[in-house]
Protein backbone atom coordinates (compact mmCIF):
# COMPACT_ATOMS: atom_id res chain seq x y z
CA UNK A 1 0.00 0.00 0.00
CA UNK A 2 1.31 3.59 -0.51
CA UNK A 3 2.05 5.43 1.78
CA UNK A 4 -1.08 7.63 3.22
CA UNK A 5 -0.85 11.47 3.41
CA UNK A 6 -2.13 13.90 5.62
CA UNK A 7 -2.43 18.01 6.04
CA UNK A 8 -2.55 18.80 9.50
CA UNK A 9 -4.03 22.93 9.88
CA UNK A 10 -2.21 24.56 12.71
CA UNK A 11 0.70 24.06 14.72
CA UNK A 12 -0.33 25.18 18.14
CA UNK A 13 -0.35 22.08 21.15
CA UNK A 14 -3.17 19.91 19.04
CA UNK A 15 -1.95 20.33 15.58
CA UNK A 16 1.76 19.48 16.58
CA UNK A 17 0.60 16.42 18.94
CA UNK A 18 -1.28 14.80 15.83
CA UNK A 19 1.73 15.41 13.61
CA UNK A 20 4.28 14.14 15.97
CA UNK A 21 1.84 10.88 16.47
CA UNK A 22 1.40 10.46 12.21
CA UNK A 23 4.89 10.92 11.52
CA UNK A 24 6.10 8.45 13.82
CA UNK A 25 3.77 5.38 12.74
CA UNK A 26 5.29 6.13 8.98
CA UNK A 27 2.64 8.50 7.32
CA UNK A 28 3.11 11.46 5.46
CA UNK A 29 2.87 14.60 6.81
CA UNK A 30 2.31 18.34 5.93
CA UNK A 31 1.58 21.24 8.87
CA UNK A 32 0.09 24.19 7.66
CA UNK A 33 0.10 27.08 9.38
CA UNK A 34 -1.25 30.49 9.22
CA UNK A 35 1.30 32.55 10.99
CA UNK A 36 5.46 32.34 11.37
CA UNK A 37 5.54 30.67 14.73
CA UNK A 38 4.60 27.46 16.47
CA UNK A 39 2.94 27.58 19.47
CA UNK A 40 -0.66 29.22 18.79
CA UNK A 41 -1.69 30.81 22.06
CA UNK A 42 1.47 29.52 23.37
CA UNK A 43 3.62 32.42 23.22
CA UNK A 44 5.90 34.67 25.15
CA UNK A 45 7.63 37.89 25.14
CA UNK A 46 11.45 37.95 25.19
CA UNK A 47 13.74 41.08 26.54
CA UNK A 48 11.03 42.68 28.71
CA UNK A 49 12.36 41.91 31.33
CA UNK A 50 15.08 39.44 32.92
CA UNK A 51 12.88 36.49 32.80
CA UNK A 52 10.88 35.50 29.70
CA UNK A 53 6.99 36.89 30.16
CA UNK A 54 4.00 34.43 29.24
CA UNK A 55 1.35 35.56 26.67
CA UNK A 56 -0.54 32.74 26.51
CA UNK A 57 -0.99 29.38 28.67
CA UNK A 58 0.97 30.13 31.41
CA UNK A 59 0.11 27.71 34.08
CA UNK A 60 0.24 23.67 33.99
CA UNK A 61 -2.83 22.70 35.51
CA UNK A 62 -2.31 19.23 37.66
CA UNK A 63 0.32 16.82 37.34
CA UNK A 64 -1.71 13.83 36.19
CA UNK A 65 -1.79 14.75 32.91
CA UNK A 66 0.15 14.42 28.94
CA UNK A 67 2.19 17.67 29.80
CA UNK A 68 4.40 16.31 32.52
CA UNK A 69 6.37 13.44 30.49
CA UNK A 70 7.26 16.54 28.55
CA UNK A 71 8.04 18.37 30.79
CA UNK A 72 10.60 15.96 31.69
CA UNK A 73 11.52 14.89 28.20
CA UNK A 74 12.08 18.78 27.46
CA UNK A 75 13.96 19.17 30.17
CA UNK A 76 12.03 22.29 31.59
CA UNK A 77 11.50 22.48 35.44
CA UNK A 78 8.01 24.01 37.08
CA UNK A 79 7.71 25.72 39.73
CA UNK A 80 4.76 25.12 42.38
CA UNK A 81 2.35 27.77 43.36
CA UNK A 82 0.27 27.78 46.40
CA UNK A 83 -3.03 29.40 46.99
CA UNK A 84 -1.30 30.45 50.44
CA UNK A 85 0.23 33.28 48.37
CA UNK A 86 -2.80 34.99 46.95
CA UNK A 87 -4.47 38.10 47.95
CA UNK A 88 -7.84 39.09 48.02
CA UNK A 89 -8.82 42.93 47.83
CA UNK A 90 -12.55 44.26 49.41
CA UNK A 91 -13.84 46.98 51.17
CA UNK A 92 -10.71 48.95 50.42
CA UNK A 93 -8.18 46.39 52.40
CA UNK A 94 -5.64 43.70 51.01
CA UNK A 95 -5.48 40.80 52.88
CA UNK A 96 -4.02 37.05 52.33
CA UNK A 97 -6.48 34.60 50.70
CA UNK A 98 -5.82 32.87 54.07
CA UNK A 99 -7.42 35.27 56.59
CA UNK A 100 -10.19 36.08 53.77
CA UNK A 101 -11.63 32.39 54.24
CA UNK A 102 -12.07 32.75 57.53
CA UNK A 103 -14.97 35.74 57.23
CA UNK A 104 -18.59 34.17 56.76
CA UNK A 105 -18.11 36.07 52.90
CA UNK A 106 -15.64 34.59 51.92
CA UNK A 107 -16.89 31.09 53.30
CA UNK A 108 -19.26 31.31 50.71
CA UNK A 109 -17.20 31.78 48.13
CA UNK A 110 -15.40 28.61 48.55
CA UNK A 111 -18.89 26.52 49.54
CA UNK A 112 -19.71 27.25 46.56
CA UNK A 113 -17.21 25.58 44.67
CA UNK A 114 -16.74 23.03 47.54
CA UNK A 115 -20.43 21.67 46.04
CA UNK A 116 -20.45 22.92 42.44
CA UNK A 117 -20.63 19.18 41.39
CA UNK A 118 -23.61 18.91 42.95
CA UNK A 119 -25.68 21.48 40.91
CA UNK A 120 -28.53 19.64 38.93
CA UNK A 121 -30.44 22.83 38.10
CA UNK A 122 -31.87 24.64 35.02
CA UNK A 123 -29.51 26.02 32.39
CA UNK A 124 -28.33 28.78 34.08
CA UNK A 125 -24.98 31.06 33.78
CA UNK A 126 -23.16 31.21 37.57
CA UNK A 127 -24.15 34.50 37.61
CA UNK A 128 -28.20 33.71 37.82
CA UNK A 129 -26.73 30.79 40.20
CA UNK A 130 -25.26 33.19 42.70
CA UNK A 131 -28.35 35.93 42.44
CA UNK A 132 -30.80 33.18 42.94
CA UNK A 133 -28.43 31.98 46.29
CA UNK A 134 -28.12 35.66 47.68
CA UNK A 135 -24.19 35.64 47.38
CA UNK A 136 -22.90 38.41 49.01
CA UNK A 137 -20.76 40.66 47.31
CA UNK A 138 -17.83 39.96 48.51
CA UNK A 139 -17.71 36.53 47.31
CA UNK A 140 -19.23 37.27 43.69
CA UNK A 141 -15.73 39.27 43.29
CA UNK A 142 -13.85 36.29 44.13
CA UNK A 143 -15.50 34.05 42.39
CA UNK A 144 -15.75 36.67 39.31
CA UNK A 145 -11.96 36.41 39.70
CA UNK A 146 -11.60 32.19 40.26
CA UNK A 147 -14.10 31.26 38.22
CA UNK A 148 -15.09 33.62 35.42
CA UNK A 149 -11.59 34.98 34.11
CA UNK A 150 -10.04 31.29 34.97
CA UNK A 151 -12.62 30.45 32.28
CA UNK A 152 -11.54 33.06 30.16
CA UNK A 153 -15.26 34.71 30.14
CA UNK A 154 -17.51 36.50 32.79
CA UNK A 155 -19.63 34.90 35.23
CA UNK A 156 -22.84 36.20 33.04
CA UNK A 157 -21.93 33.86 30.46
CA UNK A 158 -19.76 30.63 31.75
CA UNK A 159 -23.12 28.07 31.90
CA UNK A 160 -23.27 26.51 35.10
CA UNK A 161 -24.27 22.84 34.11
CA UNK A 162 -21.48 22.69 32.08
CA UNK A 163 -18.89 24.08 35.12
CA UNK A 164 -20.38 22.04 37.64
CA UNK A 165 -19.81 19.43 35.16
CA UNK A 166 -15.86 19.55 34.67
CA UNK A 167 -15.61 19.75 38.34
CA UNK A 168 -12.70 17.52 37.74
CA UNK A 169 -11.07 19.59 35.29
CA UNK A 170 -11.86 22.48 38.13
CA UNK A 171 -10.15 20.36 40.39
CA UNK A 172 -6.99 20.08 38.85
CA UNK A 173 -6.68 23.60 38.16
CA UNK A 174 -6.11 23.75 42.41
CA UNK A 175 -3.00 22.27 41.73
CA UNK A 176 -0.87 25.00 39.36
CA UNK A 177 2.88 25.27 38.12
CA UNK A 178 4.37 27.87 35.62
CA UNK A 179 7.67 26.76 34.01
CA UNK A 180 10.72 28.12 34.20
CA UNK A 181 11.97 28.34 30.73
CA UNK A 182 9.59 29.53 28.00
CA UNK A 183 6.11 27.64 27.87
CA UNK A 184 6.76 26.95 24.47
CA UNK A 185 9.39 24.77 25.06
CA UNK A 186 7.27 22.01 26.64
CA UNK A 187 6.27 21.26 22.97
CA UNK A 188 9.95 20.56 21.76
CA UNK A 189 10.07 16.92 21.88
CA UNK A 190 6.91 17.36 19.38
CA UNK A 191 8.39 19.58 17.19
CA UNK A 192 11.68 17.46 17.12
CA UNK A 193 9.80 14.94 15.27
CA UNK A 194 7.88 17.20 12.65
CA UNK A 195 9.95 20.58 12.21
CA UNK A 196 10.74 19.85 8.85
CA UNK A 197 6.94 19.01 7.68
CA UNK A 198 5.80 23.18 9.06
CA UNK A 199 4.86 25.25 6.04
CA UNK A 200 4.37 28.82 7.84
CA UNK A 201 2.55 31.25 6.24
CA UNK A 202 -0.05 28.94 4.85
CA UNK A 203 -3.58 30.01 5.57
CA UNK A 204 -6.03 27.68 4.55
CA UNK A 205 -8.59 29.41 3.15
CA UNK A 206 -10.65 26.45 1.41
CA UNK A 207 -11.10 22.39 2.34
CA UNK A 208 -12.98 20.47 0.04
CA UNK A 209 -13.45 16.81 2.13
CA UNK A 210 -16.47 15.37 -0.03
CA UNK A 211 -14.47 13.31 -3.00
CA UNK A 212 -11.84 10.07 -2.88
CA UNK A 213 -9.05 12.89 -1.78
CA UNK A 214 -9.21 15.55 -0.05
CA UNK A 215 -8.04 19.20 -1.28
CA UNK A 216 -6.82 22.07 0.69
CA UNK A 217 -6.20 25.61 -0.62
CA UNK A 218 -4.21 28.01 0.49
CA UNK A 219 -4.89 31.86 0.25
CA UNK A 220 -2.71 31.87 -2.00
CA UNK A 221 -4.57 29.71 -4.43
CA UNK A 222 -2.07 26.67 -4.69
CA UNK A 223 -4.07 23.40 -4.51
CA UNK A 224 -2.28 20.37 -2.05
CA UNK A 225 -4.43 16.75 -1.81
CA UNK A 226 -4.14 14.55 0.87
CA UNK A 227 -6.06 11.39 2.17
CA UNK A 228 -7.02 13.11 5.26
CA UNK A 229 -6.98 16.46 6.75
CA UNK A 230 -6.91 17.17 10.68
CA UNK A 231 -8.48 21.35 11.29
CA UNK A 232 -6.73 22.33 15.24
CA UNK A 233 -8.04 26.14 14.81
CA UNK A 234 -10.28 27.48 17.56
CA UNK A 235 -14.07 27.24 17.89
CA UNK A 236 -13.72 31.22 17.56
CA UNK A 237 -11.87 31.25 14.47
CA UNK A 238 -14.85 28.29 13.00
CA UNK A 239 -17.85 30.63 14.70
CA UNK A 240 -16.56 34.18 13.17
CA UNK A 241 -14.23 33.82 10.18
CA UNK A 242 -13.91 29.87 9.44
CA UNK A 243 -11.96 28.49 6.01
CA UNK A 244 -14.49 27.50 2.82
CA UNK A 245 -15.92 23.81 3.76
CA UNK A 246 -16.93 21.95 0.76
CA UNK A 247 -19.66 20.64 1.28
CA UNK A 248 -20.63 23.24 3.47
CA UNK A 249 -20.13 21.37 7.22
CA UNK A 250 -23.77 19.98 8.50
CA UNK A 251 -26.50 21.43 11.00
CA UNK A 252 -24.82 19.31 14.27
CA UNK A 253 -21.56 20.85 13.31
CA UNK A 254 -22.78 24.17 13.24
CA UNK A 255 -24.93 23.61 16.09
CA UNK A 256 -21.40 22.89 17.41
CA UNK A 257 -19.93 25.81 16.96
CA UNK A 258 -22.54 28.28 17.76
CA UNK A 259 -22.89 26.46 21.48
CA UNK A 260 -19.82 26.58 22.87
CA UNK A 261 -18.67 29.83 24.24
CA UNK A 262 -14.79 31.62 23.68
CA UNK A 263 -14.17 34.88 24.42
CA UNK A 264 -12.20 37.97 23.51
CA UNK A 265 -9.83 38.56 26.10
CA UNK A 266 -5.96 40.55 26.41
CA UNK A 267 -3.44 40.46 29.11
CA UNK A 268 -1.22 43.44 30.24
CA UNK A 269 2.00 43.12 31.23
CA UNK A 270 3.71 45.98 33.56
CA UNK A 271 6.89 47.17 34.53
CA UNK A 272 7.64 48.97 37.55
CA UNK A 273 10.80 50.45 39.33
CA UNK A 274 10.41 48.63 42.42
CA UNK A 275 7.56 46.22 44.20
CA UNK A 276 4.81 47.57 45.82
CA UNK A 277 2.30 44.53 46.70
CA UNK A 278 3.33 42.28 49.10
CA UNK A 279 6.48 39.87 48.74
CA UNK A 280 4.95 36.78 48.78
CA UNK A 281 1.98 37.62 46.79
CA UNK A 282 1.25 35.34 43.34
CA UNK A 283 -2.33 36.10 42.84
CA UNK A 284 -4.17 39.13 44.07
CA UNK A 285 -8.27 38.75 43.41
CA UNK A 286 -9.42 42.43 42.92
CA UNK A 287 -13.21 43.96 43.38
CA UNK A 288 -11.70 46.33 40.02
CA UNK A 289 -12.24 46.12 36.81
CA UNK A 290 -9.13 44.08 36.39
CA UNK A 291 -10.21 41.12 38.52
CA UNK A 292 -7.16 39.71 38.58
CA UNK A 293 -3.05 40.63 39.05
CA UNK A 294 0.00 38.29 39.99
CA UNK A 295 3.76 38.18 40.12
CA UNK A 296 4.30 36.52 36.10
CA UNK A 297 8.68 35.79 37.88
CA UNK A 298 6.99 34.50 40.91
CA UNK A 299 9.82 31.52 41.85
CA UNK A 300 11.86 32.58 38.26
CA UNK A 301 14.36 34.36 40.22
CA UNK A 302 14.44 37.53 38.14
CA UNK A 303 14.82 40.71 40.14
CA UNK A 304 12.11 42.87 37.38
CA UNK A 305 9.46 44.12 39.23
CA UNK A 306 6.63 42.55 36.84
CA UNK A 307 2.96 42.43 37.00
CA UNK A 308 0.03 40.79 34.68
CA UNK A 309 -2.97 41.77 34.48
CA UNK A 310 -6.19 39.64 32.47
CA UNK A 311 -9.18 40.58 31.34
CA UNK A 312 -12.11 38.60 29.48
CA UNK A 313 -15.57 37.84 28.13
CA UNK A 314 -18.01 40.42 28.44
CA UNK A 315 -15.23 42.66 30.46
CA UNK A 316 -13.39 42.57 27.32
CA UNK A 317 -15.97 43.35 25.15
CA UNK A 318 -16.63 46.90 26.80
CA UNK A 319 -12.08 47.65 27.25
CA UNK A 320 -12.41 47.27 23.31
CA UNK A 321 -15.44 49.91 23.31
CA UNK A 322 -14.06 52.29 25.50
CA UNK A 323 -12.40 54.90 24.28
CA UNK A 324 -9.42 54.73 27.36
CA UNK A 325 -5.17 53.99 27.34
CA UNK A 326 -5.48 50.36 28.61
CA UNK A 327 -2.39 50.35 30.04
CA UNK A 328 -3.16 53.82 32.15
CA UNK A 329 -6.32 52.24 33.07
CA UNK A 330 -4.65 49.29 34.76
CA UNK A 331 -2.28 51.45 36.03
CA UNK A 332 -4.97 53.72 37.58
CA UNK A 333 -6.74 50.65 39.03
CA UNK A 334 -3.55 49.51 40.78
CA UNK A 335 -3.00 53.26 42.19
CA UNK A 336 -6.45 52.51 43.67
CA UNK A 337 -5.22 49.09 45.64
CA UNK A 338 -2.43 50.15 46.44
CA UNK A 339 -2.87 54.08 47.14
CA UNK A 340 -1.79 57.30 45.62
CA UNK A 341 0.18 57.53 42.57
CA UNK A 342 1.87 54.23 42.91
CA UNK A 343 1.66 52.76 40.12
CA UNK A 344 1.11 55.25 37.53
CA UNK A 345 4.82 57.26 38.85
CA UNK A 346 6.25 53.81 38.92
CA UNK A 347 5.38 52.05 35.62
CA UNK A 348 8.54 51.66 33.62
CA UNK A 349 7.41 49.68 30.35
CA UNK A 350 4.24 47.79 29.22
CA UNK A 351 2.86 45.49 26.92
CA UNK A 352 -0.80 44.67 25.80
CA UNK A 353 -1.00 41.40 24.12
CA UNK A 354 -5.23 41.32 22.98
CA UNK A 355 -5.66 37.58 21.46
CA UNK A 356 -9.29 38.96 20.30
CA UNK A 357 -7.31 40.92 17.62
CA UNK A 358 -5.39 37.57 16.55
CA UNK A 359 -6.84 36.89 12.93
CA UNK A 360 -6.19 32.78 13.52
CA UNK A 361 -7.03 32.98 17.10
CA UNK A 362 -10.20 35.27 17.93
CA UNK A 363 -10.46 35.08 21.77
CA UNK A 364 -8.85 33.20 24.09
CA UNK A 365 -9.74 29.45 25.19
CA UNK A 366 -13.32 27.64 25.20
CA UNK A 367 -15.46 27.46 27.88
CA UNK A 368 -19.20 26.39 28.84
CA UNK A 369 -22.48 28.53 28.01
CA UNK A 370 -25.39 28.35 29.79
CA UNK A 371 -27.14 25.81 27.67
CA UNK A 372 -23.96 23.74 26.28
CA UNK A 373 -24.07 19.80 26.76
CA UNK A 374 -21.40 17.52 26.12
CA UNK A 375 -22.91 16.18 22.72
CA UNK A 376 -22.18 19.74 21.91
CA UNK A 377 -18.59 18.80 21.89
CA UNK A 378 -18.40 15.52 20.76
CA UNK A 379 -20.28 16.79 17.48
CA UNK A 380 -17.67 19.40 17.11
CA UNK A 381 -15.00 16.53 17.34
CA UNK A 382 -16.78 14.24 15.22
CA UNK A 383 -15.08 13.38 11.64
CA UNK A 384 -16.79 14.29 8.53
CA UNK A 385 -16.69 11.27 6.35
CA UNK A 386 -13.36 9.65 5.73
CA UNK A 387 -11.67 12.97 5.22
CA UNK A 388 -11.95 15.64 7.67
CA UNK A 389 -10.93 15.44 11.16
CA UNK A 390 -11.03 17.89 13.83
CA UNK A 391 -8.80 18.41 16.75
CA UNK A 392 -7.92 21.59 19.52
CA UNK A 393 -8.68 22.29 22.97
CA UNK A 394 -12.32 22.62 22.43
CA UNK A 395 -12.85 19.38 21.01
CA UNK A 396 -11.29 17.58 23.68
CA UNK A 397 -13.92 15.38 25.26
CA UNK A 398 -12.19 14.41 28.60
CA UNK A 399 -13.31 17.34 30.89
CA UNK A 400 -9.93 19.47 29.88
CA UNK A 401 -11.29 22.03 27.01
CA UNK A 402 -9.51 25.38 27.54
CA UNK A 403 -5.97 23.83 27.88
CA UNK A 404 -2.87 23.03 26.71
CA UNK A 405 -2.72 19.74 27.92
CA UNK A 406 -6.71 18.98 26.45
CA UNK A 407 -5.42 20.06 23.11
CA UNK A 408 -2.28 17.61 23.07
CA UNK A 409 -5.21 14.92 23.82
CA UNK A 410 -7.58 16.07 21.12
CA UNK A 411 -4.28 15.88 18.49
CA UNK A 412 -3.56 12.43 19.68
CA UNK A 413 -7.13 11.51 19.67
CA UNK A 414 -7.44 12.66 16.16
CA UNK A 415 -4.50 10.81 14.61
CA UNK A 416 -5.94 7.71 16.10
CA UNK A 417 -9.30 8.55 14.28
CA UNK A 418 -7.08 9.05 10.62
CA UNK A 419 -5.14 6.29 11.37
CA UNK A 420 -8.28 3.95 11.93
CA UNK A 421 -9.81 5.42 9.24
CA UNK A 422 -7.02 4.90 6.55
CA UNK A 423 -6.21 1.34 7.85
CA UNK A 424 -10.13 -0.05 7.24
C1 LIG B 1 -4.18 34.36 27.43
C2 LIG B 1 -4.27 32.85 27.51
C3 LIG B 1 -3.94 32.21 28.70
C4 LIG B 1 -4.01 30.81 28.79
N1 LIG B 1 -3.61 30.20 29.94
C5 LIG B 1 -3.54 28.85 29.98
C6 LIG B 1 -2.92 28.19 31.08
O1 LIG B 1 -2.43 28.85 32.01
N2 LIG B 1 -2.87 26.84 31.08
C7 LIG B 1 -3.37 26.08 30.04
O2 LIG B 1 -3.29 24.84 30.09
N3 LIG B 1 -3.94 26.68 28.97
C8 LIG B 1 -4.03 28.04 28.92
N4 LIG B 1 -4.55 28.67 27.83
C9 LIG B 1 -5.22 27.85 26.80
C10 LIG B 1 -4.20 27.14 25.87
O3 LIG B 1 -3.25 28.08 25.44
C11 LIG B 1 -4.96 26.57 24.67
O4 LIG B 1 -6.01 25.72 25.14
C12 LIG B 1 -4.08 25.74 23.75
O5 LIG B 1 -2.81 26.33 23.55
C13 LIG B 1 -4.83 25.61 22.42
O6 LIG B 1 -4.07 24.83 21.51
P1 LIG B 1 -4.73 24.43 20.12
O7 LIG B 1 -3.69 23.72 19.35
O8 LIG B 1 -6.03 23.78 20.35
O9 LIG B 1 -5.09 25.82 19.40
P2 LIG B 1 -4.15 27.02 18.94
O10 LIG B 1 -3.04 27.21 19.89
O11 LIG B 1 -5.07 28.18 18.68
O12 LIG B 1 -3.53 26.50 17.56
C14 LIG B 1 -4.26 26.56 16.35
C15 LIG B 1 -3.29 27.00 15.25
O13 LIG B 1 -4.00 26.97 14.02
C16 LIG B 1 -3.59 28.06 13.23
N5 LIG B 1 -4.65 28.35 12.26
C17 LIG B 1 -5.92 28.76 12.51
N6 LIG B 1 -6.59 28.94 11.37
C18 LIG B 1 -5.73 28.60 10.36
C19 LIG B 1 -5.84 28.57 8.93
N7 LIG B 1 -6.97 28.93 8.30
N8 LIG B 1 -4.76 28.16 8.20
C20 LIG B 1 -3.62 27.77 8.82
N9 LIG B 1 -3.45 27.80 10.15
C21 LIG B 1 -4.50 28.21 10.92
C22 LIG B 1 -3.36 29.18 14.24
O14 LIG B 1 -2.49 30.17 13.74
C23 LIG B 1 -2.78 28.43 15.44
O15 LIG B 1 -1.36 28.43 15.42
C24 LIG B 1 -4.45 30.05 27.68
C25 LIG B 1 -4.77 30.70 26.48
C26 LIG B 1 -4.69 32.09 26.40
C27 LIG B 1 -5.01 32.76 25.09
Amino acid sequence: MSVRSVIVIGAGAAGLAAAERLVSDGLEVTVLEASGRVGGRIRHLEGFADFDIELGAEEVHGLENCLVPLVEASGADLIRHETAHDYIRYDGKLVSLGEARAGEDLREAFDFIAKVSNFSGPAWTVEQCLVARHVPGRAWHYLDSRLGVEHGTTLDRLGMRGFAGYEPNWQSREENYTVRQPYVRLLDPLLDQVRDRIRFGAVVARIEWGGPQALVRLAGGEDLRADAVIYTGSVAVLRDTPPEFFPVLPPEKREAVASIGMDGGMKIVLKFDHRFWPEDMYFLHADTFWPQFWTPGKGRGGRAHVLTTFVSGARADFLRQLEVDRVEFALGELDRIFGGRIASDHCLDAHVEDWTAEPYVRGLYSFPLAHTEPRHREALAAPLGRRLFFAGEATDLGGHSGTVHGAIDSGRRAAEEVKTNLET
